[in-house]
Formats: structure tokens, sequence, C-alpha cells
């Protein structure tokens, strides 16, 4: 690390909260699915700022987009609305096949705001009971930490609003036990990222679904991490009809915004005077959204998150040093034989490759949905000597 990447270590040291450790690089720079550091070393980015970078760094329908809305209009409140706002919200309806008066949108600036908007709106059933998922994320802020299995996150911040009832992932009997007449809502992830991704079981949402109806309660997906094209699909889900779903993390394609969306009834709990925000659905936020789903509907994304998440699946599971290799498309996640996963992680890194470790044992994979073939295949060429450094 030269001088200026080391002083800004220390000074951000000195001056930033220690509430993620100390970073692991300073950068400087993206374009595309690379980012340089502040020495100007250059690595491939398959963190895509968490699953956030859509459409990778600087890419220039983003720029265009956020560039002209700020122009034009920048930040009205929600006294007033704009014509980026309706028309998000009117996509976002669209794509999740449920159409314009289909459903309603609150916007937010996160996915734990968004995931807060929900949990007030479950509310309004007149029931308090929610049942979630062990190795459940669904954010920081009180309420979205309640709802998060992760002891070590929940524990310091007791006592946080309560009534919730925690069932292992993707095991549908353990659910139809824990929800009665009295639950508001069964919150699951389709496939949880922060777990270090796991997929739902084949019919396990459906039988979510069932389960709720049989119990007058709410089905709740929070797709904040797979949802935006990020499995090859517009969302994870599929074949079910949810009544809220959330979102964020790529939906802005790295500019804040995130999305309470109620689809049927759901979308009517949340009256006048019930919820608010004053950043929520500004039409710079909103115009980045649409910029981001634009340019996944012109460039065929989708196909191409498909494609290349087969091919980074398959070439990264070859090594017989990976246990287990599960996702769909862009959102994948890797056992490792022992707990290595902070040692590949460096070693990656200093072979110029971004990597993510959600647990000891396990690698995460986000990259941006814009990443190349030639960027998976550099990754896939170093990934034996990555593997090597990191168990020697
Ligand atoms: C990241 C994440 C959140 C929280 O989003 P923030 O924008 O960090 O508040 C909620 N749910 C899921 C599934 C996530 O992956």
């Amino acid at each position: 690390m030269n001088d200026t990447a080391s002083t800004y270590q220390e000074r951000y040291a000195a001056s930033l909260m220690n509430t993620f450790g100390p970073p692991k690089l300073v950068l400087a720079k993206g374009v595309g699915a690379h980012v340089w550091d502040a020495d100007g070393k250059e690595y491939v980015d398959f963190l895509g700022g968490i699953a956030v970078n859509a459409l990778g760094h600087a890419h220039p329908a983003l720029v265009e987009a956020v560039t002209t809305q700020l122009q034009t209009l920048g930040h009205v409140s929600n006294f007033f609305t704009t014509a980026p706002q309706v028309e998000l919200a009117e996509k976002l309806l669209d794509l999740l096949g449920v159409g314009a008066g289909g459903g309603k949108v609150f916007f937010t600036n996160s996915g734990t705001e968004a995931n807060e908007a929900a949990f007030k709106l479950t509310r309004r059933t007149g029931r308090t009971h929610v049942v979630v998922a062990e190795g459940s994320f669904h954010g920081r802020t009180m309420g979205a930490l309640a709802l998060t299995s992760k002891e070590a996150y929940r524990a310091p911040f007791e006592p946080l609003p309560g009534d919730v009832t925690f069932v292992p992932f993707g095991d549908t009997d353990a659910l139809a036990a824990a929800v009665t007449d009295r639950t508001a809502a069964i919150l699951l992830e389709p496939i949880q990222g922060e777990a270090g991704v796991n997929v739902a079981p084949d019919g396990y949402l459906a039988a979510a679904r069932a389960t709720a109806d049989a119990h007058g309660a709410l089905l709740w997906l929070d797709e904040v991490q797979s949802g935006m094209g990020r499995t090859g699909r517009w969302f994870a889900h599929a074949d079910v009809t949810p009544d809220i779903v959330t979102l964020a993390k790529g939906l802005g394609g790295g500019f804040p915004i995130g999305a309470c969306l109620g689809i049927g009834a759901a979308g009517e709990l949340l009256q006048p005077g019930n919820h608010g925000t004053t950043f929520g659905g500004n039409p710079v936020a909103c115009a980045a959204g649409l910029a981001v789903i634009r340019t996944i509907e012109d460039d065929d994304l989708l196909e191409h998150v498909a494609v290349l998440g087969q091919r980074l699946r398959d070439g990264l599971g070859a090594d017989p040093r990976v246990a287990e290799v599960r996702g769909e498309g862009l959102i994948i996640g890797l056992d490792l034989a022992g707990d290595t996963s902070a040692d590949v992680v460096a070693a990656a890194q200093a072979a110029g490759f971004i990597l993510n470790n959600p647990t000891p044992k396990r690698i995460r994979l986000v990259p941006p949905l814009v990443i190349t073939g030639d960027d998976v295949d550099a990754l896939l060429a170093a990934w034996p000597g990555i593997l090597d450094e990191a168990t020697r």
C-alpha cells in the first residue's frame, strides 16, 4: 500500500465509526466490473457493492439518467410527485406481473427501510406475529433487526420488537406448525444472501403461500438481494404470488433506493399518516431505477446473467477443494472444504479479484450483471492458484 492509501486507512480509523472493521482497500475508480485502488492496482469486482452495482461502475445509461434528472429536478418532497416516481412504480408492478392497479409501491432509500415499511404494513392487519426463517437477514434498523436471525447482530440491541418466531429455512412442516390464526405475515428470502446463498427448496414458497392462506396471513418475500435480475429472472420467486415484496440493492444500480410493494389488498393497508420518508421516492433515485431496468431489458441482461452464472458455477465447482456450489444466475455461494474463506478472499484480492466471505466456510459472488465472459474466464483461470495460495 502506498502513502495515499495508508494515509486514508489511518484517517478512516480516526474519523469513521468502527462498525465495519478496517476497510480492505481504498478504492479510487471503477468501470464496468473493474475497480482500481488508490495505488492504481486493478481488480475484477465479483462483489459489486454487495449485489448493488447491477450495471457495474460508471455505466453511461445510469450516469446519463442521474445527471439529466438532477439537472432538471432533484428533490421535491412527498407533498408532490414526479414522472420518474410514477413510472418506476408502474414498471415494478409490471415486472412483478400484477400491473399498475394490481398493487401499490412505497419507495425508500435502502433495504432495511423497505422492510421497515413492510413490517409496519403487516401490523395494519391487526395482528403482530411474524414467522421468519433461520439464517435470514433483513437489515439493521430495529424493526428489520427483530426479523433477522443472527444472534450476534441482535443480542446487543435487545429488547427488539417482539412476537417473532424463527423456523428452519426450507422446512415446510416447521413453517406450517409455527403459523397460526394470529400470524400477520410469513417473511422469507427466496434465496438467503447474507447466509452465503441458500436457495429455497422446490415447492417451499408455494407451501408458504398455502400456509399463509390457510391462516389469513400475508406472504412477504424479501428480494432486496435476490431481485432485479440477479437470478437471470426479474425476481427469484416464481409460481407464487406474494402479498409483499421488498427490493433495494440492485434496484438503483448504486444509487440508493428501496421499495416495498404491496400486492392486491396488501397495497391498501398503509393509509395517510401511517408511514413516511423525506428522501424516499425522489426523482433522481427513481430515474436511476428506470435506467437500470431499461438497460437490463435493452441489453438482454437476464439471458446474459443466466449463461455467465452457469459458467461460473461449473468452473468454480470443478475444483475438488470446493465442496458445494449453490445459487442461480449471478448470486452464487460456494462451500469450501475447511474454514478457509477469509484466506481465499485475501488470496483472490492479491491476485486482483474481489470476492466475499459471508461465513468462515463460505464464499459469495454477486458481481455486476454486466460482467463479461472475459472477466469470468479470468477468475476461472486464476481460481486453482487462489485456492493453492489460500491453503498453503
Ligand atoms: C442487504 C439486505 C437487506 C438490508 O438492506 P440495506 O440496504 O443494507 O439496509 C435486507 N434484506 C436482504 C435480503 C438483504 O440482502
